[in-house]
């Protein structure tokens, strides 16, 4: 389905020129929200992200700073109004506030309604300011455990002190933060409640994450999968559990923990996906496209992109893809799919 669009400048974001189409699957879904991962680098090694061993791309093959904010202007133009940057760890790309900085013009316009990034806090400390200048209001961190040692097993390089000083730090400026945990079976499953009580005594939401068949990693699926309806039945026996409409644009769906005050999303890939409102896509640092994170098809937004100072060949590209757009995803992890990733990438090329 090719829809006919007017030529636009590179980068340029006319309001009053706004092309017509918003971008609308086959099943009616909106894309509003736009996961774009800047690098596919980690500073940690998670070992249900990755495998220690990995193969990074090379930085040539990286879309510039002008590249990925020409990309997400003609993603906004489309109707886009939340951009997650992610990675591979965000913050590790050298000169990443360039790209704050520069995006930044679309929340004052209003054309974007949020901007912000999902970060292992590693480099937070430094940026968090920063980031709060920019007009970035809400960091996801993503933190498994609150003991060290854990950490360092289940990050491989991780530091504890330096991320717990990074969440800090973007508290102090403001930031409004949520804690992402991976809930691991027989890692991290005793920690649910303290980790809870912890992020809410702190003001800060925290989402469980069921963890996702992507890439070959060490272990097998099977043994770290922790169901989170099992979780949640859990989790009732000991708090009221209130169910909230609140939503982030996200894949979460949240309880408020009466006795914490707090909220608590839980992010159910597997055991119940949302597919049906599904309102994202993530670009690679190397401008692929993923129109779902569970499937292996994707386009290849770079080509458009450096064929052409205007967008108009971006803009068809675009159209082409969303309109391929899979109803969902079918992630399995059980005793025979626990060895075989439903993904071949990991998690961390497509973007968390
Ligand atoms: N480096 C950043 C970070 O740590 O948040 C951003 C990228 S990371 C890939 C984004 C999120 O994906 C993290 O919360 C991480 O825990 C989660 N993640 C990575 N691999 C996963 C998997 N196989 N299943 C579920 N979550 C995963």
């Amino acid at each position: 389905m090719n829809i006919a669009v007017p030529v636009h400048k590179a980068g340029a974001l006319p309001a009053a020129e706004r092309p017509a189409a918003p971008l609308t699957d086959p099943f009616g879904r909106n894309i509003t929200y736009l996961r774009l991962s800047v690098t596919d680098r980690c500073d940690m090694r998670c070992v249900y992200c990755m495998s220690e061993d990995m193969n990074f791309l090379p930085k040539r093959d990286l879309l510039t700073f002008e590249e990925l904010d020409r990309l997400c202007t003609a993603f906004i133009s489309r109707g886009v109004g939340k951009i997650r940057i992610t990675g591979g760890e965000p913050l590790v790309r050298r000169d990443i506030m360039r790209l704050f900085k520069n995006l930044a013009r679309h929340i004052a316009s209003g054309a974007l309604t949020e901007l912000t990034l999902t970060t292992n806090g590693s480099q937070l400390a430094r940026h968090a300011k920063d980031l709060a200048a920019v007009g970035v209001r809400r960091i996801n961190v993503s933190l498994d455990t609150l003991d060290p040692d854990k950490y360092r097993a289940i990050t491989r390089w991780g530091d504890h002190a330096k991320t717990m000083a990074g969440i800090d730090a973007a508290q102090e400026a403001g930031h409004s933060v949520k804690i992402n945990m991976v809930a691991l079976k027989g890692i991290n499953e005793d920690e649910i409640i303290p980790m809870l009580e912890w992020a809410h005594a702190r003001g800060a939401d925290m989402s469980l994450i069921e963890v996702m068949p992507l890439g070959a990693i060490e272990a097998g699926r099977a043994e770290q999968y922790l169901p989170l309806n099992i979780v949640k039945q859990r989790l009732a026996e000991r708090f009221t559990l209130r169910e909230l409409n609140y939503r982030t644009g996200g894949p979460a769906r949240y309880v408020k923990i009466e006795e914490t005050g707090g909220r608590l999303g839980f992010i159910t890939p597997l055991t119940h996906n949302f597919c049906e409102s599904c309102n994202r896509v993530r670009v690679t640092c190397t401008g692929t496209l993923f129109m779902c994170l569970g499937q292996e098809d994707a386009a290849d937004l770079r080509t458009p992109l450096r064929a052409s100072p205007t967008d108009e060949l971006l803009h068809r590209a675009l159209d082409a893809a969303i309109a391929r757009k899979p109803k969902g995803h079918d992630f399995v992890i059980d005793a025979s799919h626990s060895r075989a990733p439903a993904v071949a990438r990991h998690m961390s090329v497509t973007g968390g």
